[in-house]
């Protein structure tokens, strides 16, 4: 049990990346990396999937018992099966767990959001690891979510907890309170509006340096923010202060005071900080210190947190006898 070996993978659009990690030393063993085509039927993709596995064993020298699985969507818990997977089309209706199985002689496959497994990852051997408690917020193309709360996954009764995106932090005009003005950049895919992503993911931030008339490259906009106290340096201000009402949000509600910021355009948090900090400071409920940190782990955060979720054994949720 001492040097049981763990294995996750971490299932993304056009390719499997997985690895194995040491279970007590969080010694990560191997890692490897399987591209597929994006038309390939989900067939093709498991079978992948459990080669994968057989290769990470054969070169960290072990047998995992059982195997999790990191994926972008919405899944049926008791079954593993995809209902919704903007990534990932060709395995809507299929069960994750069973597929992967097969090819693994009936070893136990557990399957979890690909977000949760990343902020899982991060807590265990990234930015959060000296914390019970955190949240991880990933800024790409959306911005991803997940909570740990003392050392668990939170993922709620139904499983889909912790979209953290999907807060609405800007009301949408109704009446004689929110009298502003109707913007249609802030109407969100989800139905939603007002939304945290619609504000803060790295496509918010192109599109607001672009309504600014500014460099909608983010490097290059993050690099004027640090250079000079000028409107790049505003800009980005503003932006960090929308992310800390959404962390705000997450202070009020569950307690939590770390945060871990990850995706592409976490990159630039150093001058995001700022405005998240003094939104924090003013806007929370309680009086604890909060701290905003970058995500460590990268792209390996995703398999590292669903090789730590086979640890924990957590079996897909749902209720007994369905
Ligand atoms: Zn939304």
């Amino acid at each position: 049990m001492a040097d049981q070996l763990l294995i996750g993978l971490d299932f993304g659009g056009m390719s499997i990346k997985g690895g194995a990690v040491n279970a007590s030393s969080g010694e990560v063993l191997a890692r490897a990396l399987r591209p597929f085509a994006a038309d390939v039927p989900a067939d093709v993709i498991f079978s992948r999937a459990a080669e994968l596995v057989l290769e990470l064993e054969s070169a960290a020298g072990g047998r995992a018992q059982r195997i999790g699985v990191g994926c972008a969507g919405l899944f049926d818990r008791p079954t593993g099966t995809v209902l919704a997977s903007a990534n990932m089309p060709n395995l809507v209706g299929e069960s994750l767990s069973e597929g992967v199985a097969r090819g693994l002689e009936g070893r136990e496959v557990l399957v979890e959001n690909d977000a949760n497994v990343a902020a899982f990852g991060e807590q265990w051997l990234g930015a959060g690891r000296t914390e019970d408690s955190m949240a991880l917020l990933t800024l790409g193309t959306g911005v991803g979510g997940g909570i740990v709360l003392a050392d668990e996954l939170f993922v709620g009764p139904g499983g889909n907890a912790g979209e953290i995106g999907h807060t609405v932090i800007f009301p949408k005009p109704s009446g004689s309170y929110y009298d502003g003005a109707y913007h249609e950049e802030l109407a969100c895919p989800c139905g939603s509006y007002g939304c945290l992503e619609r504000l803060v993911s790295a496509s918010a931030a192109k599109r607001r340096a672009r309504a600014a008339g500014l460099d909608d490259d983010l490097p290059v906009l993050a690099q004027a923010a640090r250079d000079a106290d000028g409107p790049e340096r505003r800009l980005m201000h503003e932006i960090g202060r929308d992310l800390g009402s959404g962390l705000s949000t997450l202070v009020t509600l569950f307690d939590i005071s770390f945060f871990v910021i990850g995706g592409g355009f976490g990159a630039a948090l150093d001058v995001l900080r700022p405005g998240t900090e003094e939104l924090l400071a003013e806007q929370r409920y309680g009086s604890g210190s909060t701290r905003v940190e970058p995500a460590t782990l990268g792209s390996d955060a995703g398999w590292i947190g669903a090789a730590r979720l086979s640890l924990t054994g957590a079996a897909p949720r749902g209720r007994p006898g369905n």
